[in-house]
C-alpha cells in the first residue's frame, strides 16, 4: 500500500476572516484498484481481499458456503474481452460460458466471478454476471442455512 500525506500539518488558515483549522492526514492507497483510507489497517483488509488482488482471499468464501476461490484458479478460466468497433463485446457468448465455468470452480462466490471480471478488465455489464442479484442471493442462502 502507498500512503501519503494530505493538507499542512496542523495550522490555522484564514479565509474570508474566519480562522479555521486544518489538520494532516495521512491517506493510505491501495496498490491495486485506487481505493484510500485514512487508516493503515482498514487498508490492510481491504488489500487483502481487494478483487483486483491477484493473490486476494476471499471474505465471502470464507462464510463457508463456497469453498476457495483460488485467483490463479479462475483466471486461466476466462477469455480476454474482444471489443469491436462499435464498443460491444464480441465475445459476449463466450465470456457468459466461461463465468459459468468459474462459478463451478469457485463453489459459486460471488466475490470471486466479480474478482475474475474485474482482474480480466471485462465489466459485469452487459454479462449475464449481476453482482448485486448474486450477493442478495448468496446472503439469503447463507442466512438460510
Ligand atoms: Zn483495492
Ligand atoms: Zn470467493
Amino acid at each position: 500500500m502507498a500512503a501519503y500525506e494530505k493538507g499542512g500539518g496542523v495550522c490555522f488558515k484564514e479565509s474570508k476572516g474566519v480562522l479555521m483549522k486544518s489538520r494532516q492526514v495521512t491517506q493510505y492507497i491501495c496498490e491495486f484498484c485506487n481505493k484510500r483510507t485514512y487508516t493503515k489497517q482498514s487498508m490492510a483488509n481491504h488489500e487483502a481481499n481487494c478483487t483486483m488482488n491477484p493473490n486476494r482471499g476471499c471474505r465471502m468464501c470464507l462464510k463457508g458456503l463456497a469453498e476457495g476461490g483460488d485467483m490463479s484458479r479462475l483466471l486461466p478460466l476466462m477469455p480476454d474481452p474482444i471489443w469491436n468497433d462499435s464498443g460491444d463485446l464480441e465475445n459476449l457468448a463466450q465470456i457468459n460460458e466461461a463465468i459459468e465455468k468459474v462459478r463451478k470452480e469457485c463453489g459459486d462466490c460471488p466475490a470471486c466471478i466479480l474478482a475474475t471480471l474485474r482482474q480480466k478488465r471485462i465489466p459485469s455489464y452487459p454479462t449475464d454476471f449481476n453482482y448485486k442479484y448474486e450477493c442478495e442471493r448468496f446472503w439469503k442462502e447463507y442466512n438460510d442455512n
